[in-house]
């Protein structure tokens, strides 16, 4: 029974203007792809809950509490304000427990909703293939984000540049809320409802704001910090996000909407993984940056509840907060556990050479905790694409002087090292040929590389051949917006 796995979402208490009803569009030959057990688990859910669910995260049956649920936001996209924008193909199909908590569940690309303004509120399946494997490769690296618990294909025929098949993809969150809801409802003038979303946010996800003397501004200091955490968090594993579009980011501080997503390969700080990004706003080395311009659009939202000059001091503190949550990340990688003042001097140049170079992000760090000063430089870091010019051994040899001032043992540092480097990332070319194969209906290949990505940090010889350098053809990879 499926109302026993699913309960209304409490964002239905808001109703209109908030929230419309919408049924799905039902999914012709619906088809589950990929299921992910362990997050239904931690639902409390019990085996057999795809073939309970398999209707309702299809959308071809309606949730026992009810019609789906499409929310109305706008938001700021490549820096324009661009009015109302969705869900147009997200629809929220009730909530599910977790341990005390309650999480959202949503369908992307259930079908058209009134907000859905000229697209089919379809997605195609190679980009729900990049968002199940995205999503469960960042939470898998620590990194809070919205997760995948079903993928369903279909024989239905989508166009984007070429046709492709409709998929629905379903996922959770604790909160789907974007900065983009509050600016909607300030832009439109609408500050009574804003004044209850924030009031209903606050009470949902951020309780400890409600006994503040400004609680919205309480709230916006909450939701900057945790920005903070995961842009610097983004950073630390060669995220790049690819639309840092306000209505992107997410209120509770996830990693949300994976679109032309993509982590380094070869390092290059000005790598922009959206194609279509051609000014290059949301490149890796400027995400940060981003991150804060949203914020001050979301702090524009707020002006009705709080003061300007107190929004303004938030956003002024942000870079700060920023640079240690990133210097912290950076510091775990390179096994610093006594900060010393020139740790960011360190990692700077650390980084400068990575580019200039085009070290692998991620195989660099990981060969870092394992290197030792007595052997060769060129052979220990081959497996890496680069070849250590002076300006590496002279930072090699700095950063030996620098562990001297550590007083943990070197094994130690080794294996803390291996918990902050991921040996595996989801690149380009693995998601690709994830891809490939389920378009020619075979799931395998996602399956394993779901289990591969869920270990990212184990030295897993089965997965050898998931952590090696990429192959030429890789290089050629390009993504846009169309999904
Ligand atoms: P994005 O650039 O992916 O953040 O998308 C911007 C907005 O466009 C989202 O809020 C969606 O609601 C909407 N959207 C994207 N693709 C579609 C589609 N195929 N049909 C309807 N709406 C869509
Ligand atoms: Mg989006
Ligand atoms: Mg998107």
């Amino acid at each position: 029974m499926t109302h026993d796995l699913l309960q209304a979402p409490a964002l239905a208490r808001l109703g209109a203007p908030f929230v419309v009803q919408v049924a799905a569009t039902p999914l012709p030959d619906a088809r589950l792809l990929a299921g992910n057990d362990a997050l239904a688990a931690s639902f409390g859910w019990p085996q057999g809950w795809q073939d309970t669910l398999l209707g309702v995260i299809s959308g071809n049956a309606a949730p026992s509490w009810g019609e789906p649920l499409a929310s109305r936001y706008g938001g700021h996209q490549f820096g324009v304000w661009a009015g109302q924008l969705g869900d147009g193909r997200a629809l929220l199909i009730g909530e599910a427990g977790l341990g005390g908590a309650r999480v959202e569940l949503q369908l992307k690309g259930g079908g058209q909703t009134p907000f859905s303004r000229m697209g089919d509120g379809r997605a195609v399946l190679r980009s729900s293939v990049r968002e199940y494997l995205g999503c469960e490769a960042m939470h898998a690296l620590g990194i809070p984000t919205t997760r995948a618990l079903s993928l369903v294909v279909s024989s239905e025929p989508v166009w984007r540049e070429r046709e492709e098949r409709a998929a629905v993809l379903c996922r959770s969150a604790d909160s789907f809320l974007r900065f983009g809801h509050f600016e909607l409802l300030y832009h439109k003038g609408e500050h009574a409802a804003l004044s209850t979303l924030v009031d209903y946010a606050i009470g949902q996800h951020f309780p400890a704001c409600k006994a503040a003397p400004v609680p919205a501004l309480a709230m916006f200091a909450e939701v900057a910090r945790r920005s903070a955490e995961l842009a610097a968090l983004w950073q630390s594993v060669g995220f790049c996000h690819g639309v840092l579009n306000t209505d992107n980011m997410s209120l509770t501080g996830l990693t949300l909407d994976y679109g032309p997503f993509g982590f380094l390969d070869a390092t290059r700080l000005d790598y922009v993984c959206n194609h279509s990004d051609s000014s290059g706003r949301y490149a890796y080395a400027r995400q940060s940056d981003v991150v804060l311009w949203n914020l001050y659009c979301f702090a524009s939202s707020l002006l009705p509840l709080a003061t300007e000059d107190a929004l303004r001091e938030v956003l002024d503190a942000w870079p700060d907060l920023y640079q240690a949550a990133f210097l912290a990340r950076m510091r775990e990688k390179l096994g610093l556990l006594a900060g010393q003042d020139e740790d960011a001097v360190l990692v700077a140049e650390l980084l400068s050479w990575m580019d200039r170079l085009g070290a692998d992000f991620t195989l660099t760090f990981r060969l870092l905790g394992e290197y030792d000063p007595a052997r060769d430089a060129a052979a220990h870091f081959a497996g890496a694409g680069f070849v250590p010019d002076a300006g590496v051994r002279a930072w090699l040899s700095r950063y030996a002087h620098r562990l001297v001032y550590e007083a943990q043992p070197a094994d130690a540092r080794r294996a803390a090292m291996r918990r902050a480097n991921p040996r595996l990332v989801l690149r380009n070319h693995l998601a690709e040929q994830a891809i490939r194969a389920a378009e020619a209906g075979d799931a395998s290949v996602l399956e394993r590389l779901s289990r591969a990505l869920s270990r990212p940090f184990d030295d897993d010889a089965e997965f050898d051949d998931l952590s090696a350098l990429p192959p030429a053809w890789a290089a050629s990879l390009q993504l846009s917006c169309s999904s």
